[in-house]
């Protein structure tokens, strides 16, 4: 199969109730390729009308999915695992040409996923509860486990695929219905996936989508509906306030991934070769445009010079370029507003005393490019310190003793993910312990894992997706007092 884009594939319309339609107005919105600046597709531009009827479809269809068996959702997830596997250079090209990153990071996300289809299959059938029995004797306690109810799914453009997967699954797997709101810039891979859900058996009504150019108006709809019960979102802290204060109102449970400010710390005795190659990856995958990206690296003085040359020199190596053409290592940014995003803040690193070593400009057009960029004495209040970069920068600050960096890296409002570089165990526990983050990685620069729990403390979110904690998202738990 080829993995060049073909748009007469596309699904390009609004799913409600198991039938694919326009917007009742017939409106639609453009979708951009970030590389080249063509327009791939037009998108049926949902209202709230048609968030009504998906919410409504979402609520009538739930009574009936969670008495479905587990064995059935199973089977439904791990069809849609093998359908994805199928299809992995189709949707790798459509994501490729719709969010720009490079086709073989395109197929990784696939893969990873699907994993989440495969995983939480596995999953559905084992739920499970708990009894026990009163201190007194006189009571039988039965634990059970019920679909939370009408989910609300919003999901960012970053990884298309990966984190429509990451709600759906669980949500299919614990019997909740859905209504799905894909980021407007990237709604394709969205829209692909969902046909995937359709092919592998999903009954009607169990999973809606709307894709909208005015996301407010759609999701407060739902909020306000009094039909959905939770809402998983992924994206950025401002938005995820907005939608906890929605939340509020009728008490949904609230599931939140949002941003990050990661440090990535090299101590004195780190293995300097592990720790460049795990900056690339911290750094780069995505092209930076990662909740997880590595945002401040703090490395020790004794090894910053070699650090600093040796991650130079590779980020000066990379490839910049369309993602969909062979030998690309980094895409464009996503948007006009992320690249003028990511040129003041190093406008700014500069103005406060900071040392561009490679990169620090954006390419020859079209595209919303931007060199791999590595800086040096970054002052500590530059905004390139305290804002989530969301691009291919890498701010190095040196620094001579364990507190005094564990105190940098924990001063922030976000806790999402902290990188530590030492060859030392007890030093390795010691940082997991003390950094304020939902995730450690040790000696490596990716953590994302469909198997683990996958979330932040502080700002950086509520709840966890993936692993055993991320069904539980989706699952309430009742208890049963049965006189003995
Ligand atoms: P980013 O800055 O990464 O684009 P956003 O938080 O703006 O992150 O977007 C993440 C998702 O939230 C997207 O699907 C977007 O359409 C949606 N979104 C943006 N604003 C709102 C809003 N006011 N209410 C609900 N969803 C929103």
């Amino acid at each position: 199969m080829s993995s060049s884009f073909d748009p007469s594939g596309l699904h390009t319309e609004l799913f409600i109730d198991g039938v694919w339609q326009k917007a009742a107005s017939g409106a639609t919105f453009p979708v951009e390729n970030p590389a080249t600046h063509e327009i791939i597709a037009h998108v049926a531009d949902g209202g709230p009308e048609e968030a009504g009827a998906a919410i409504e479809a979402a609520g009538r269809a739930q009574a009936e999915w969670s008495k479905s068996t587990p064995r059935k959702r199973a089977d439904i997830l791990r069809r849609a695992f093998d359908l994805v596997i199928a299809n992995t250079d189709r949707l790798a090209a459509i994501m490729t040409a719709e969010m720009g990153k490079p086709l073989a990071e395109a197929k990784g996300e696939v893969a990873y996923g699907a994993e989440f289809l495969r995983w939480f299959s596995e999953e559905a059938t084992r739920i499970g509860g708990d009894s026990t029995t009163s201190v007194d004797g006189n009571t039988r306690i039965l634990i059970t486990k019920e679909p939370v109810g009408p989910c609300v799914l919003v999901t960012p453009w970053n990884f298309p695929l990966a984190m429509g997967a990451r709600k759906i699954a669980p949500a299919v797997a614990a019997g909740c219905t859905m209504v799905f709101k894909p980021a407007e810039l990237t709604p394709l891979t969205s829209l692909a996936l969902v046909d995937i859900f359709k092919q592998a058996g999903l009954p009607d009504g169990v999973l809606n989508v709307v894709t909208t150019s005015n996301a407010a108006s759609v999701v407060e709809n739902w909020m306000s509906s009094g039909i959905a019960r939770k809402i998983s979102f992924t994206g950025s802290t401002g938005v995820g306030k907005i939608l906890l204060r929605q939340a509020s109102e009728n008490v949904m449970r609230s599931s939140m991934e949002l941003g990050g400010n990661a440090p990535f710390i090299v101590l004195a005795d780190a293995d300097i070769e592990k720790a460049v190659d795990g900056a690339m990856k911290a750094k780069m995958r995505n092209m930076g445009e990662a909740c997880t990206a590595a945002n401040r690296f703090f490395v020790h003085r004794s090894v910053a010079e070699e650090f600093t040359e040796k991650f130079s020199k590779k980020m000066s190596e990379l490839q910049v370029g369309n993602g969909a053409l062979a030998g690309t290592d980094v895409g464009p940014l996503i948007e006009q507003k992320g690249l003028d995003k990511v040129e003041s803040l190093v406008a700014d690193a500069v103005a406060k005393g900071a040392r561009v070593l490679t990169g620090g400009s954006r390419p020859e057009g079209p595209g919303y490019f931007y060199s791999p960029t590595v800086m040096t004495d970054v002052a500590l209040n530059s905004d390139l310190m305290t804002t989530e970069i969301f691009g291919p920068v890498a701010a190095i600050t040196p620094f001579d003793s364990e507190d005094e960096v564990l105190r940098m890296a924990n001063d922030t409002e976000w806790g999402l993910v902290g990188y530590v570089f030492t060859e030392n165990t007890d030093k390795a526990l010691r940082f997991s312990a003390e950094l304020e983050v939902g995730m450690v990685g040790i000696n490596t620069g990716i953590v994302s894992n469909p198997i683990a729990p996958f979330g932040g403390v502080k700002q950086s979110g509520l709840g966890r997706e993936g692993g055993k904690a991320g069904i539980d998202e989706f699952l309430e738990t009742k208890y049963t007092a049965i006189a003995i």
